[in-house]
């Protein structure tokens, strides 16, 4: 494998190779976690600390032009959605004159402003939320439907996101399959179970996405991993991108941790205050789901 430390260098080889695979990461300023990405991955790739981080490499890649995922065997599987790879030939096409490359020329880009293979149609805004503390009350580790608490303004918040034709997406943390208090199954059972309830009230949420991995000294060691997709990482809101044909731009997400501010530009944070410290958030604080229904209503 070759790797590039420098940006002309991969665009003179890919001049020389254009039938090559290369393979584009993201750094962490621009919304990837590098670090990461490092102390992750297991097979034979480096990667640059440059927004054009290019290495080349002997990638196969499936018929959507990703990465195929046996290549990138490490945590959740998740690597091959930030990192895209394509043929020499296409890299070429996203630089400009100056040998930048030029994202906002090239066709089909995600949210991470990489290639995406797929038509990117008809995107809608997304109300992204967090559960514990957001639409149920947290009181810790919830997994029993009878500790299960509706927020009464969750409903009309949601209701809200229904009417405008917007994606309702809950993104959760659920570090407690990690320290083995209760399965994934039982998540999914209870996030059925919330569904059922919202649905009665003529709510209705798009998708769940809850992320069970936490590196602790107390996780399970098949759940013991840096995962992407723990909050405050980006790899849950993105799996709802690849679901949902959501603008990230024109979305929002709300919770009640500073972790729910995601390192991610894109959609706008709103807070809300529950029992946790929110002094170095980074992102408006609201008294109740009913202040940010007012406060996105009007904008
Ligand atoms: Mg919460």
């Amino acid at each position: 494998m070759s790797i590039f430390s420098k940006l002309n260098e991969a665009v003179t080889f890919a001049h020389s190779h254009p039938e090559e695979v290369m393979v584009w990461a993201e750094d962490k300023d621009q919304n990837y976690d590098l670090e990461l990405f490092k102390n992750n991955f297991v097979g034979d790739v480096s990667i640059l600390l440059t927004a054009a981080d290019v290495c080349m490499g002997d990638w196969e890649l499936n018929s959507s032009g990703h990465i195929v995922e046996k290549d990138f065997s490490m945590i959740d599987g998740y690597w091959n959605k930030f990192i895209y790879a394509f043929k020499a030939k296409t890299f070429l096409t996203l630089l400009d004159e100056e040998g930048h490359i030029n994202f906002s020329q090239a066709p089909h880009l995600d949210i991470r402003g990489l290639p995406v293979p797929r038509k990117f149609e008809n995107a809608v805004p997304a109300l992204f939320l967090d559960r514990d503390g957001i639409i149920i009350h947290d009181t810790g580790y919830v997994h029993k439907k009878e500790d299960v608490h509706l927020y009464e303004d969750v409903i009309p918040l949601i209701q809200f996101a229904n009417r405008k034709g917007w994606k309702v997406c809950c993104l959760t943390n659920q570090a407690g399959v990690a320290y083995g208090k209760f399965g994934i199954e039982e998540v999914d059972a209870l996030h059925q179970h919330i569904d059922e309830l919202l649905r009665k009230e003529g709510a209705l949420i798009d998708g769940w996405y809850a992320c069970p991995y936490v590196r602790s000294s107390k996780s399970i060691s098949s759940f013991n991993f840096d995962s992407i997709r723990r909050k405050p990482n980006p790899g849950l809101l993105l799996d709802a991108c690849d679901h949902f044909s959501i603008d990230v731009k024109k979305s929002y997400m709300i919770g009640d941790k500073e972790s729910d501010v995601l390192g991610m530009k894109g959609p706008e944070y709103l807070l809300v205050r529950r029992q946790y410290d929110l002094a170095s958030a980074q992102a408006p604080i609201f008294s109740s789901l009913a202040e940010i229904q007012d406060y996105i209503s009007k904008k």
